[in-house]
């Protein structure tokens, strides 16, 4: 969507701080992190909310959970994180592009910066 902040990202008309890319997500650090560690992992389909999500993105869904280790792994959150969805205006989602925020503990060893 032409207008939308994180599919700016996606096309990269808005640089960001990338931990992880393949062609149906991505993850990258949040510009105002929350935690020592907090980053958004997005789909890169555009889909506004959990609330519109569709029957036909369950398997894109269900890719998205299985990432999340995979990602919380390479970011040393080994002791645990938290992972949140905001939801719609009464869910203080303020960025309308499906996003969970990943929150750790931990200073990550890896990816630098
Ligand atoms: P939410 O309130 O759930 O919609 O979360 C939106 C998140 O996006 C917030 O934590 C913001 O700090 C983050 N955010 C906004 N703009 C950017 C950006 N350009 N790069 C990285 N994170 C951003
Ligand atoms: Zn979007």
């Amino acid at each position: 969507m032409s207008d939308c902040l994180f599919c700016k990202i996606i096309d990269g008309e808005i640089p960001s701080n990338k931990i992880y890319e393949d062609d149906k997500v991505l993850c990258f650090h949040d510009v105002n992190p929350q935690a020592p560690v907090h980053c958004l992992l997005i789909p890169k389909k555009h889909i506004a909310s959990i609330d519109d999500v569709k029957e036909e993105d369950g398997e894109l869904l269900s890719y998205i959970m299985l990432k999340i280790k995979e990602i919380a792994g390479k970011l040393g959150l080994d002791n645990g994180y938290r992972v949140v969805i905001n939801c719609k205006e009464d869910g203080f989602q303020t960025v309308p592009h499906l996003h969970l925020h990943i929150l750790g503990k931990r200073k990550m060893a890896w990816p630098p910066g």
